[in-house]
């Protein structure tokens, strides 16, 4: 088979994950075309955003840290899972290049004392510049031939809408083949950084957080791979949070969509866009332990099987969310209200989860991350307060619960399953949203009740272990 397989920041974190990670590599190169695609040792995306941070509030003392602890962790993998000596000088020498070039692009940073977004997605990318050199050296170092690159060199071409760059599909594959047939055919082990594409001008892009997931289905797709496989620490997609739910299970098989709605909120933050690229061609996704290699993992395929199609396949939970509501007379009947107050919002970078309005029209209720929420308010009293809006009114702990499953499609009854079990444990529900594809029953609760109600719905549904 021709797999595409993505480790996660968890997964290469230290010299023995690297060398377990080529092990498992070595073992499945025996039948298989392996390409690799290699996250940011874990920690380090968020790093580079706090160090950018700190140059934007004029804070520079932590840069030399930063640049020290960066060097450090990564030198110290490369020295420790790579046994041979000329392989191993090959990638400190690569990490010491790259933390300098990074120490330079810091520097510049400062001394504008800005960062845009075309900088910061340049600063974003160092961390998997630095990851993937070390894995490639590790796989030679277990006897395969291996090659690493960046996705800009693997040719994967975005738009130029920083941060949350977008693939363009029809060149990506073109180049994307063009560049890793070869090695495939050779024998090689393309090793590329997930996370990273480059605009046609040549500038550095990256594809929104967790985009290594994402990097791993556009390469899939681009050399029409049978499988993709995302390696992390967590057995798979689960019926609920273990934390909340004891006997919460792993799902065997779950839809494309049924996995872009669990993404969003559960155990594995997925890229929201992460399986567009494969779900047309329906190459079906894997995700796997990378220390649990036993266990098969979930697969997620266009149409999985009759046993495990299910009416509810999960309950999620988003903890500490912030819901807004606004609400005022001059909003009825108004055409272009929600347009205004969701278009101000967007400008402000304000990120909005779930929407629902009254057919009076009177008040919307939105659900926004709690680190938006002040964001959010403050952008609503300026722009809008007083003239299209009356009243904001704010809850700062909620959560938002999803029950997720494609069977409740044109089921009866499922609704009242749902709030029937909320309301015996005397939770009170807020706000509700379904979209129309029945794919995902929304709502939200204080947050402080959330765990109780996943309980109870897990339980309901008969998602457990020891389920019916
Ligand atoms: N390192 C990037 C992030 O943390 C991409 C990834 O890990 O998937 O968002
Ligand atoms: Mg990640």
């Amino acid at each position: 088979m021709r797999l595409v397989m993505k480790f996660g920041g968890t997964a290469v974190d230290s010299p023995d994950k690297v060398k377990h990670v080529a092990r498992l590599i070595k073992t499945y190169k025996k039948d298989n075309e392996i390409v690799c695609i290699i996250s940011a040792v874990s920690g380090m995306t968020d790093g580079l955003l706090a160090v950018a941070d700190g140059v934007r509030r004029g804070d520079r003392s932590s840069i030399e840290d930063f640049l020290k602890k960066t060097y450090k962790i990564h030198a110290e993998i490369a020295q420790n899972a790579i046994s041979d000596n000329s392989l191993r000088e090959k990638a400190l020498s690569e990490v010491k290049r790259i933390v300098e070039e990074l120490h330079d692009i810091l520097g510049g940073i400062v001394l504008l004392g800005e960062v845009t977004a075309k900088s910061l997605d340049y600063l974003m990318s160092f961390g998997e510049r630095l990851s993937a050199p070390i894995v490639s050296y590790a796989l030679q170092d277990a006897g395969l031939d291996a090659e690493h690159m960046t996705g800009k060199e693997a040719g994967i071409l975005t738009d130029s809408n920083f941060g949350e760059a977008r693939p363009l599909m029809d060149t990506t594959k073109l180049r994307v083949n063009h560049k890793i047939e070869p090695l495939l055919r050779r024998g090689a082990i393309p090793v590329i950084t997930g996370f990273i594409g480059a605009d046609q001008h040549g500038n550095t892009t990256t594809i929104g957080r967790g985009g290594s997931d994402y990097t791993a289905t556009i390469v899939a797709a681009s050399i029409e791979a049978d499988e993709v496989w995302l390696w992390g620490d967590a057995d798979g997609l689960i019926t609920a949070d273990p934390k909340i739910v004891e006997n919460a299970r792993v799902l065997k098989e779950v839809s494309f969509a049924e996995a872009m709605e669990m993404a969003l909120f559960g155990a594995k933050y997925m890229h929201p866009r992460a399986l567009e690229p494969v779900m047309d061609t329906g190459i079906p996704v894997r995700i796997r332990n990378a220390f649990n290699v036993k266990h098969p993992g979930t697969v997620v395929t266009q149409n999985p099987s009759k046993d495990s199609q299910k009416i509810v396949k999960s309950i999620n939970a988003m903890r500490h969310t912030a819901l807004i509501d606004v609400s005022g007379g001059g909003m009825v009947g108004i055409p272009g209200t929600a347009a205004k107050i969701f278009d101000t919002l967007a400008k402000n970078k304000v990120n909005i989860m779930m929407i629902s309005q009254s057919p009076s029209e009177s008040s919307i209720s939105m659900v926004v991350r709690k680190s938006d929420l002040d964001r959010a308010t403050t952008t609503l009293e300026l722009n809008l307060l007083g003239k299209v809006i009356k009243q904001v009114n704010v809850s700062d702990d909620v959560a938002v619960i999803a029950v997720v499953g494609s069977g409740m499609r044109g089921i009866k009854g499922v609704a009242a399953k749902v709030f029937g079990a909320v309301a015996r444990c005397g939770i009170n529900v807020i706000m509700i949203a379904q979209g129309s594809s029945e794919l995902n029953l929304a709502f939200v609760v204080k947050d402080s009740d959330c765990e109780q109600a996943v309980r109870a719905l897990h339980d309901e549904f008969g998602l457990g272990s020891n389920g019916r």
